[in-house]
């Protein structure tokens, strides 16, 4: 996987398919488009993008992002960034920060400045004490293993807390109390007061909110008491005016009590419908904040943009292009039931992007030297220096040339020679000619061993064959990259292998973990580049001939990261399908 890969190879990759998605049909634009031509909400769309900010985007909010806002842009309607902070203890600015920046890298802004659901909180109260005065509400003292032990389960009754028909009155003192903070955490919860025997569990009197003596991120302390999950969303989704509330699978068996809690309010823009479509699982990754919260604490990779980590930061980092992403969303589009797709797959789109905008570089990854012997050298005895042109990008002819110094000491990729070749070695080997991509031909006479090792490749040049090509028309079967020793720029390159081995991580033991690679990463120190490889951008992808595309580092100057190699993977896959 990580050396360089025949020239033959195609650069490109067979088109991954046409996109599928993008303004096509499937269940969610089917609705939207009735209730927009049925005139609901007077034909309004509106949706919201609602994270809980207690970790960094990754790859799956991404598909979240790109229907949230893509669905109201299509439907001429807006999409806002909500945060979903109720719960003090795992969530930060740090958090809220990076989620702004991430949303606005993949190429998405917020109709309105940031909402936060913790702005909600005086309202949400006020609702709360008029359904404990209609008597939907009351405070329960009973412990959280009682409650949840009463709630019983499918064909298990549940049982009635001996709290649930208490007065009103005591209910609303009770709650008082919570709200100025008299007592203590756990003592006690407000639950709605719904159907202890419903079939629907959610609807078995669920929490509303919980007593939390925490500072939070944005109320500090004003608040010690907050809203559940359920107790919020549907509710802020209202406030806002959201008429599409959009979210994973896994709340489906919410939906019941998302609607109930709106049947009892005074909702003042209508009411919105909340949705469900599958999450977005990929091969060989782990897609829950939770699980990539645990190898960043534990020190498995480094950091939350350490490359090999499907978070937004990570791919970034990485040199996923977001229109990359972006079009990988649309493809994949939506559907109703929970699949994993291949991370061939999304690689496959990253390299389409690159292959049609990263310039071409020549690195050599692992040095060995190459002398010509027949080299010339001018008046004073140096060798000659020859500046040869080569495309930026041959896909992109309007990209322009540069010129790249070629002399006689050059490095090669230590795998473009072989003393004893196997069969079908078109490369480097004693009496074979290669072409040096875009400068001359050369053909190997011999090579220096020290402690059996090959420290020299010897080569004479043809110098008819400037540019790469033979005036009598003889053909050779290789073209390897080199750099002028001369000339040359170190550079460091991080080659990534799959953080997870298994398709599935954690699917034979439970634990993903027990799943992990420990050859992810493949520190190469001693690389050699072109000249101009020193005028790459933090942050600009390259594709390095031969070896695939490279990422410079945003703030480690040298640094490359290896973003995807060059061999369409997915089409591997197809074939191998039929
Ligand atoms: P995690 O399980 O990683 O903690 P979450 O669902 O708790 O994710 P939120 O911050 O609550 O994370 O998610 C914000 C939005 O992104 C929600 O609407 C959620 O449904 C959606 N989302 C999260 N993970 C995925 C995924 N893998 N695929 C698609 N959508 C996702
Ligand atoms: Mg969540």
């Amino acid at each position: 996987m990580s050396g360089p890969v025949d020239p033959d190879v195609s650069d490109a990759g067979p088109d991954p398919g046409e996109p599928g998605a993008g303004g096509a049909r499937d269940f969610l634009r089917d609705e939207i488009r009735r209730d927009v031509e049925s005139g609901l909400d007077g034909g309004r769309v509106q949706t919201r993008f609602p994270p809980e900010p207690n970790g960094y985007l990754h790859i799956g909010h991404a598909k979240a992002i790109c229907l949230d806002f893509g669905l109201a842009e299509e439907f001429g309607g807006s999409c806002n960034l909500r945060f979903d902070d109720t719960n003090p203890d795992a969530e930060d600015t740090e958090y809220v920060e990076a989620i702004i920046e991430d949303l606005a890298w993949l190429g998405f802004t917020s109709a309105r400045p940031p909402l936060f659901a913790s702005d909600y909180f005086g309202q949400l109260a006020e609702w709360a004490e008029s359904l404990i005065e209609r008597g939907l509400a009351y405070v329960d003292e009973q412990d959280g293993e009682t409650i949840s032990a009463q709630r019983g389960g499918f064909g298990r009754p549940g049982i009635e807390s001996p709290h649930r028909d208490r007065p009103v009155g005591e209910s609303l003192e009770l709650f008082g109390r919570m709200r100025r903070g008299e007592l203590a955490d756990g003592s006690c919860v407000l639950r709605a007061r719904i159907d202890m025997q419903s079939d629907v569990m959610q609807l078995r009197d669920p929490v509303m909110y919980r007593i939390r003596h925490a500072t939070h991120h944005r109320t500090g302390d004003e608040w010690v008491v907050y809203p559940t999950y359920d107790w919020a969303h549907g509710q802020s989704d209202a406030i806002e005016g959201v008429t599409h509330s959009l979210c994973t699978l896994e709340f489906d068996s919410h939906r019941p009590l998302y609607d109930w809690f709106l049947d009892q309010l005074p909702l003042p823009h209508g009411r919105p419908r909340q949705r469900e479509f599958a999450r977005l699982e990929l091969t060989h990754t782990v897609t829950s904040k939770r699980r990539l919260a645990t190898l960043v604490a534990d020190g498995v990779v480094d950091g939350w943009d350490d490359p090999r980590l499907p978070t937004l930061r990570g791919l970034r980092r990485r040199g996923y292009p977001p229109a990359a992403i972006r079009e990988f969303c649309d493809f994949i589009g939506v559907a109703r039931t929970n699949s994993r797709h291949e991370i061939e797959l999304l690689e496959s789109f990253v390299r389409r992007e690159l292959n049609a905008t990263a310039q071409r570089r020549m690195v050599v990854l692992r040095p060995l030297l190459l002398t010509i012997t027949n080299w010339p050298v001018d008046d004073e005895g140096s060798p000659l220096v020859v500046d040869v042109e080569v495309p930026n990008n041959p896909e992109d002819p309007g990209d322009g040339t540069r010129s790249v110094p070629c002399s006689g000491r050059l490095w090669i990729e230590a795998e473009d020679f072989m003393a004893e070749p196997p069969p079908r070695y078109h490369r480097l080997t004693p009496g074979r000619e290669v072409r040096l991509r875009g400068a001359f031909y050369v053909t190997c006479t011999g090579f220096r061993e020290e402690a059996g090792r090959v420290v020299e490749v010897e080569c004479t040049y043809d110098p008819a064959t400037r540019g790469g090509s033979a005036p009598d028309g003889r053909k050779v079967k290789s073209t390897i990259h080199w750099v002028s020793v001369e000339h040359a720029v170190p550079v460091q390159v991080a080659l990534y292998e799959r953080l997870f081995s298994a398709e599935v991580p954690g699917e034979a033991t439970g634990d993903p973990l027990d799943d992990l690679n420990p050859d992810s990463r493949e520190l190469l120190d001693h690389c050699r580049a072109e000249p101009e490889v020193a005028a790459t951008e933090p942050g600009q992808v390259l594709q390095f001939e031969r070896l695939g595309y490279f990422a410079h580092d945003p703030r480690i100057p040298g640094l490359f990261h290896r973003t995807v190699g060059l061999r369409d993977e997915w089409a591997n896959i197809q074939k191998r399908r039929g």
